[in-house]
């Protein structure tokens, strides 16, 4: 599996024209070698590979690494591979523009003389928004205990409970399963609920309210990420109003979704609805975002992604309409995109 991610990284590295890569994001260097040590650095060349760490893991690394040439760095990470780029007679060396400090750059810059070091965003990330079999099924696993999660803890939803005691309720029992939390859970009511991002808080849920809970777990290194719509005794006309809008934006998505399809167009497609129905400036943020490794990771859903989707991408649907003073409404599923559609893990 991970030598498979090698060979494509070196397919990619051949395109651009570069004999080395610099692999510094600990997300990256996780994903390419499964090593779930810190503080090491990749270096990938056409025919060997590298991995440079400190005294307190290279004796795990040694143990379980074998596409690599495990190294122990005693002084200098950069110097350490700039021999070994030097060895290999790599002449243009990418790094990760993103994930590299100013300070650290110039570092390096000093201590690669004689090669050309090429800045790159999104190598691995294109790579990793991709998912294998391996992490489809982890995903899958992920999202079965964030559902069963969500409908133990929904269960507890009734007047006089507070939002935090919902999500400490969220993270006792991923807790409890060996999981934890992907992101801060949340559990935002009635007028709370038009934040994006509200934090759980101290109030009080009422009577014929609303709550709506953003949760998901990291099981096994991989993340779920789900929002759902609970309620307490009668809703309004105006919440069941929205919830349609929201819950047919979503659908419209998600039937646009398969292989080949421009990424903009399907953020488009949920927001134009909304829009026709007269919510366009309630929905602020992007369609989705892929999830894997990281509950944010490549491809972002949005008009102004680039590109089109491919098939193994997996990525959340969460169209939403956030009303001030009144409340918010937001539907999030996660999808596989597969050969003829997508299949909505979820559900
Ligand atoms: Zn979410
Ligand atoms: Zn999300």
């Amino acid at each position: 599996m991970m030598s498979s991610r090698i060979a494509l990284l070196n397919n990619d590295l051949t395109k651009r024209r570069l004999d080395g890569f610099i692999v510094t994001d600990p997300v990256n260097v996780k994903y390419l070698s499964g090593f779930m040590g810190h503080d090491s650095v990749i270096l990938v060349t056409a025919n060997k590979n590298y991995f440079f760490t400190d005294s307190r893991y290279v004796e795990e690394a040694k143990k379980g690494l074998k596409a690599f040439e495990v190294q122990l760095v005693n002084c200098s990470m950069a110097k350490s591979i700039a021999e070994a780029a030097a060895d290999r007679k790599v002449k243009r060396l990418g790094f990760e523009a993103m994930n590299i400090p100013y300070a650290v750059a110039e570092r390096l810059k000093s201590s690669f003389q004689n090669i050309e070091l090429v800045p790159t965003t999104d190598v691995i990330g294109n790579l990793r928004a991709v998912k294998d079999r391996g992490e489809i099924t982890r995903i899958k696993a992920s999202i079965k205990l964030a559902k069963l999660v969500m409908k133990k803890v929904s269960r507890m939803i009734q007047p006089g409970l507070t939002e935090t005691s919902i999500a400490r309720a969220v993270e006792m029992e991923f807790i409890n399963e060996g999981a934890k939390t992907a992101f801060d859970t949340i559990a935002a009511s009635g007028p709370n609920s038009s934040m994006p991002h509200a934090r759980a808080g101290s109030r009080k849920i009422l009577a014929n309210d609303f709550v709506m809970m953003d949760m998901g777990c990291v099981l096994d290194n991989y993340c779920s990420d789900i929002t759902r719509m609970f309620t307490t005794g009668r809703s309004s006309n105006k919440y069941k109003k929205i919830c349609e809008i929201v819950q047919d934006a979503h659908d419209i998505a998600i039937k646009k979704i398969k292989p080949g399809v421009s990424i903009a167009d399907v953020d488009a497609a949920a927001r134009d609805y909304i829009k026709s129905k007269g919510f366009g400036t309630a929905f602020g943020h992007s369609l989705g975002h892929g999830i894997g490794l990281e509950v944010h990771e490549e491809p972002t859903i949005s008009g102004s992604s680039a590109g089109t989707l491919k098939t193994g991408f997996v990525f959340t649907v969460e169209p939403a309409i956030y009303l001030p003073g009144f409340g918010g409404v937001r539907i999030e599923d996660v999808v596989l995109v597969t050969d003829s559609g997508c299949e909505v893990l979820t559900r």
